[in-house]
């Protein structure tokens, strides 16, 4: 699917902010502070068992922050079929895969199909 394809990833550190551009034209502008919420790994979910492959819709209610932890050192390509974020605080155990970003897109239109869907 091409609306699950990255084809340009930019951390803008400044800007505390990761912009996805997606295969079908779509961009996503995500908060560092919201991706490191959504940080899909075990530990970061309190266990294997909820880890799901969509992000919970409470995530979006999120406060932003600025601090070691939501800050990103750097974003490691994994395999084809997603990101590794490396944050400031040490933490690199998330596995962002496109589906999961694509779902995680803040944007008005995703957080309204989101919605429907449900
Ligand atoms: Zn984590
Ligand atoms: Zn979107």
């Amino acid at each position: 699917m091409l609306s699950e394809k990255a084809i340009g990833i930019k951390a803008n550190r400044p800007a505390l902010e990761m912009t996805i551009e997606w295969g079908d034209g779509h961009q996503s502008s995500y908060p560092f502070s919201l991706l490191r919420a959504a940080c899909p790994c075990a530990q970061c979910r309190g266990g294997h068992e909820n880890m799901k492959t969509e992000p919970d819709e409470d995530i979006f209610r999120f406060e932003y922050s600025d601090k070691p932890e939501t800050r990103v050192t750097t974003v490691q390509p994994t395999g084809a079929y997603g990101i590794t974020i490396v944050w400031e605080d040490g933490h690199d155990y998330g596995i962002f895969n496109w589906h999961y970003l694509r779902a995680l897109c803040p944007c008005m239109e995703c957080r309204q199909k989101a919605r429907i869907k449900i």
